[in-house]
């Protein structure tokens, strides 16, 4: 039996991450068994109008690298044949009319339960299962109907969501058993969680897939960092590309428990991955992120200013801030400035040729030596004139790149008259 999965957002705005958490695991699960993996919108519970949420979705997913067979479809679609087959369920005896709904008829005894690839075997007593509503008095199918007859329908083999639909599982089964269809294999996620414990919410950090683009994570360190929440290889491992994971995944390993999202650890993954790039791969990347954040530098001033941060920084977002020097004016803090020490420096520099690193760290030793002071009590208001900040790439690196005359302009603007 081929292995077929669903996708099955809600199109009710941003892509939140705990979604993206589901979806990357079903899809772990198609591709490392040569299964399919479908995109369907549930969007029974909101309006045809959701082009923008769809739109978003799909850019989202695509981004992180998640992709999907066979064109989307839409919940919303399937209402005729779900009202065929409710009426068919009311001729059998199996649902009833009420109040102009219909709703499904529950066993009163006995129980039914699922063996969940995560979770082990459930078992729910039917007295706890209400006759729901499966087509609302307005002709439309409600989720419930909705989507198991979907999974029947497009020949779903696993179902691979969030706890949260465990309640509704059991009633999914009564569902299709009364439809004639043997219900796939259910596996249900835990949830993730924020550091705190609590449900991930805004309140810790980024939730949707559009935050996390914008503050410059990788895409494959974000999927490295998603797989290993609730699912481990071994107890070790915590670096893994695509193709091993998807090699490695199997829905025995998941957990039941639920996960944390651990910002740090991201910010530390993806430090990781991008010092792991290649000078000019880090540089293509940093500009396609820089041209998303419609800011359109000079492109070979940024390559050039690449290698100065990329030991630096763990997200992209930072460039900006660490290299604004190199692209624009800057507006130092004076209470940081010396000027004192920036009119030796400026007479230190001025013989300095050909303006480049050595050259620059030599003159600056010697400028230490010759005031009798601290690298650290020279370099500040140096830095701070030429950079604008106490935090920046390195020093030597710094000035050659922007280059001799702004350099002095900017170290000569604060220095003390001669
Ligand atoms: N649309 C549901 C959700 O966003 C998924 C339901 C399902 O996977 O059956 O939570």
């Amino acid at each position: 039996m081929t292995v077929r999965v669903r996708m099955a957002p809600s199109p009710t705005g941003f892509l939140h991450i705990g979604g993206v958490h589901t979806f990357l695991f079903n899809w772990l699960y198609a591709r490392g068994r040569g299964g399919e993996c479908l995109l369907r919108i549930e969007n029974t519970d909101t309006s045809r109008e959701v082009t923008e949420a769809v739109d978003q979705i799909q850019r989202s997913l695509a981004w992180i690298g998640i992709d999907w067979d066979r064109p989307v479809t839409f919940q919303l679609d399937a209402m005729e044949r779900c009202r065929e087959l409710a009426a068919k369920l009311v001729a059998d005896g199996a649902a009833y009319e009420d109040e102009g709904a219909i709703r499904f008829r529950m066993p009163d005894d006995g129980s039914t339960g699922w063996d969940d690839a995560v979770r082990g075997r459930i078992e729910v007593p039917n007295a706890q299962l209400e006759d729901v509503v499966i087509v609302r008095s307005d002709g439309r199918a409600t989720y419930n109907f909705a989507s198991p007859v979907e999974d029947m329908d497009d020949g779903i083999t696993h179902v691979i969501r969030g706890e949260d639909h465990i309640s509704n599982t059991p009633k999914q089964i009564q569902i299709l058993r009364a439809l004639g269809h043997e219900p796939p294999v259910y596996a249900h996620l835990g949830s993730i969680l924020g550091p705190d414990g609590k449900k991930l919410s805004k309140r810790h950090g980024a939730v949707s897939v559009d935050e996390f683009r914008a503050a410059g994570y990788l895409s494959e360190a974000l999927v490295n960092f998603l797989a290993l929440i609730g699912w481990a290889p071994d107890g070790e491992t915590t670096e893994m590309t695509v193709a091993e994971i998807v090699e490695r995944f199997t829905l025995e390993a998941v957990s039941s428990s639920p996960g944390t999202f651990d910002y740090a650890k991201l910010d530390w993954l993806n430090g990781r991955y991008l010092r792991a790039l290649t000078p000019d791969a880090y540089a293509d990347r940093l500009l396609v992120f820089l041209h998303e954040q419609s800011i359109g530098w000079d492109k070979e001033r940024v390559r050039a200013a690449a290698p100065l941060v990329q030991e630096k920084i763990g997200r992209f977002e930072e460039f900006p801030g660490m290299v604004g020097f190199l692209f624009g004016f800057v507006d130092p803090d004076v209470t940081l400035l010396d000027p004192a020490i920036l009119a030796a420096a400026g007479k230190a520099f001025d013989p300095v040729e050909p303006w480049v690193a050595a050259g620059i760290e030599v003159a600056l030793k010697a400028l230490c030596e010759e005031l009798g002071r601290k690298p650290k009590e020279v370099f500040l208001p140096i830095r701070v004139a030429v950079t604008g900040s106490r935090i920046s790439p390195g020093l030597y690196e710094s000035l050659e790149l922007l280059g001799k005359d702004t350099s002095l302009a900017r170290i000569r603007a604060h220095a003390a008259a001669s």
